[in-house]
């Protein structure tokens, strides 16, 4: 080894938590920036890191189990954000094979039992407006109801977080 490259050591060595703390605060405060030079490295890159990862994974199995295993729970968290986008997304879309007729046929055939309307599948939670969807619940049936799909919709949001 190189006299140089050693002196470069024992520094690093001897000033690690200064130098370290220097450069978290130096990341802290360009983040976005180096954040859009990784991502573009990463892109164009990516052949190179799947290798890289792959031999990785073959040299670490435990560690990449692990790794496997937290990536899990991180990813349940995206699956609860994608299924929240998705609700918001269909929440407004109304399905198309149902015509005007029908939706007032049930919202009559409700009034005339002294029930109310309900969506099986909230639109909160991803249901879409259609007769399919809709059933005919007792007033106190529905509050029951309504308060399980909140709770269910607040499970999401939380997951989502
Ligand atoms: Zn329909």
């Amino acid at each position: 080894m190189s006299d140089r490259k050693s002196y470069q050591q024992t520094y690093y060595q001897k000033n690690k938590v200064r130098l370290k703390e220097r450069s978290n605060r130096r990341y802290a405060e360009k983040r976005e920036e180096i954040r859009v030079t990784q991502n573009a490295y990463a892109r164009s890159h990516r052949h190179e890191a799947q290798e890289r990862q792959r031999t990785w994974r073959e040299v670490h199995p435990e560690e990449y189990k692990e790794q496997a295993r937290r990536g899990y729970a991180t990813s349940a968290k995206r699956r609860a954000q994608i299924k929240l986008h998705t609700a918001r997304r269909r929440a407004v879309s109304k399905c198309t094979c149902c015509t005007a007729e029908q939706f007032r046929a049930v919202y009559w055939a409700a009034e005339l039992v002294g029930g109310e309307v309900d969506h099986v599948r909230a639109l909160a939670l991803g249901g879409i407006h259609c007769v399919k969807n809709l059933q005919i619940l007792s007033v106190e049936a529905h509050k029951e109801k309504t308060k399980s799909d909140l709770a269910k919709c607040r499970r999401l949001h939380a997951t989502a977080k």
